[in-house]
């Protein structure tokens, strides 16, 4: 059963160590989260599988490590001083802060036609406020969304030492077009790749790491000559959603949007964009854009731009001209692919139907949860969350049990653990989960965590103790990600090792010590097989590429 809310991939990433809210130990940061020791890894093996297909399979690209903080005037001349913000609106009524263009989509049921039209609807009270439903908003600002910092050591109450953290890693990219062309010798078209943490001060951040202020981004800029534009762009979305699914994400809940003509950037010729069907809906994973010649030309000394010191072009040998190229910007989120291959790869499923009696007392614990939210009083929880406890409680507490894996899944829900019960619910729900669910990772062998872990059936066996550990370390060598564990029994360390996706377990027996041979047992299909400990490493090497 895949995922049927984001918060049941939020609580397995909290309770296997793929991420944690950060700064818990101050009561966190919005939307701000910390990768733990299997997250690192999965994020790594997706910026790593993807540096391998766009700059290691491919002779026309190179990459590009730019640094954060650029000349301010790069970000004046992109357009993002100008232009790089929202809407926003205040409601005088309840103090909220909505971005004003979403509010007119919503009640209006179509785009506005900037913002002049928003402020039109806002005065004629025509729009409403989302959360207060007044009409009492102010004129729509735009609200710019790049992170101020000050250069230097003197803070000097000026402007002038003012730069930004970058908002996309894209710029470094253009402002290098001439650098990578020049020392690598390139011939159109080519590309220059480039992973990096990017900033923007989301109005709303939210869905876990799917929107946050600080997120990396995969970027590839390809620059082609003008008339080649099309085909190349074309061949950029075929290639990149190839990538999703030959990394194992399941076709169907992959799409290729058109962005429709009023979305379009002024500069843009086409844009099309890889949605994901996450939990909470479609939503873009990655961006394609045909950029036409805007970016060169932005960075370029013109009567436009005085302060760029030379031109960014090509001189073209065939026609012995310069010219300016196109660019084709696949523009993908490292943090939003992660989470899409996580819940993707999520499969949770009642394994043993629980005894009668287990389910009507972890019920009756739910209905008794109910009834004490249902008691607490305004003043003490706002009605609107109370609402919504009862509402999942409820849902849950009808199709026990095999709602259970949602009922751990709400467990980390700050709102209920206000509620003493909860406690009880909590414990009894996750010792039967323990032994009635199985919980399963499917993720591509080249994406998972770790690829390998090796048991000793006995750990207070030294002789399977000592080649379980040696078999380990031959892996290592062999340069696989291989642990070893002998913290529980045989299956309990399966369940274990299959909730956070690692393809093979290797079991070390008695039978191994006479016949080196060992039991390696597939996560998906858990079929085992016999190899012999010599040819672990080629034949999961062999699997897994
Ligand atoms: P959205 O419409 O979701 O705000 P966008 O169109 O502004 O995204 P781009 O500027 O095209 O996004 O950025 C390219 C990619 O960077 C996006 O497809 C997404 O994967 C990632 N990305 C953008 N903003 C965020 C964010 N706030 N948090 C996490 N990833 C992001």
């Amino acid at each position: 059963m895949p995922a049927s809310s984001l918060e049941q991939i939020v609580s397995l990433a909290k309770r296997r160590g793929f991420v944690f809210p950060s700064s818990a130990v101050y009561g966190g940061l919005g939307s701000t989260w910390d990768y733990g020791p299997l997250g690192v890894e999965l994020k790594n093996n997706v910026k790593r599988a993807w540096w391998k297909s766009v700059v290691h399979d491919r002779d026309d690209m190179e990459g590009l490590d730019a640094a954060i903080l650029m000349n301010r005037l790069v970000w004046k001349y992109s357009g993002h001083e100008a232009t790089f913000s929202d809407p926003m609106t205040d409601c005088r009524n309840c103090k909220s802060r909505p971005r004003a263009d979403h509010v007119f989509v919503a009640q209006k049921g179509r785009d506005p036609k900037g913002l002049v039209e928003i402020n039109a609807a806002i005065a004629a009270k025509e729009l409403k406020c989302p959360k207060c439903g007044s009409t009492d908003l102010t004129e729509a600002r735009p609200f710019n969304l790049m992170f101020r910092t000050t250069v230097g050591a003197v803070d000097t109450g000026d402007d002038s030492g003012l730069a930004y953290l970058r908002p996309e890693t894209a710029q470094g990219m253009f402002v290098n077009f001439g650098n990578v062309l020049d020392t690598m010798r390139r011939k159109l078209p080519f590309g220059i790749a480039q992973i990096g943490k990017a900033f923007r001060n989301e109005i709303t951040p939210g869905n876990f790491t799917f929107r946050t202020r600080e997120f990396e981004q995969m970027e590839i800029e390809y620059f082609v000559r003008p008339g080649e534009d099309e085909a190349a762009h074309q061949a950029w979305i075929d290639a990149r959603t190839q990538w999703y699914v030959d990394l194992g994400m399941r076709r169907e809940n992959l799409r290729q949007r058109e962005q429709e003509k009023h979305e379009l950037a002024h500069y843009a010729k086409r844009c099309v964009d890889l949605e994901y069907r996450f939990p909470m809906g479609w939503s873009e994973l990655e961006g394609i854009a045909n950029r036409t010649d805007f970016d060169l030309k932005a960075h370029s000394r013109s009567p436009e731009n005085p302060d760029a010191v030379g031109e960014l072009k090509y001189f073209d040998q065939e026609k012995k001209q310069h010219i300016v190229p196109y660019v084709i910007e696949p523009s993908a989120g490292a943090d939003r692919a992660t989470l899409a291959f996580l819940c993707d790869a999520y499969d949770e499923s009642l394994v043993k139907e629980p005894a009668a009696e287990e389910t009507t007392k972890l019920r009756e614990l739910v209905h008794s949860f109910m009834k004490s939210v249902e008691k607490r009083d305004p003043k003490q929880m706002d009605p609107a969350v109370k609402e919504r406890l009862v509402a999942a409680a409820d849902k849950i507490a009808a199709a026990l049990p095999a709602s259970l894996p949602e009922l751990v899944a709400l467990s980390d829900d700050a709102d209920a653990n206000r509620i003493e019960v909860w406690k009880k619910v909590k414990g009894a729900a996750e010792r039967l989960a323990e032994d009635h669910t199985r919980t399963v990772l499917h993720l591509h062998p080249r994406l998972a965590p770790i690829t390998v872990a090796v048991f000793p059936l006995k750990k207070n066996e030294p002789r399977l103790v000592e080649m379980a550990r040696s078999i380990k370390s031959n892996l290592q060598k062999a340069g696989l990600r291989a642990v070893y564990d002998d913290t529980g029994a045989i299956g309990k360390l399966y369940r274990r090792q299959d909730e956070v996706g690692t393809p093979y377990c290797i079991t070390v027996d008695f039978q191994s010590l006479e016949d080196h041979t060992v039991t390696v047992r597939d996560r998906d299909s858990m079929s085992q097989e016999r190899l012999g400990a010599g040819e672990l490493g080629t034949s999961l090497r062999g699997k897994i590429s």
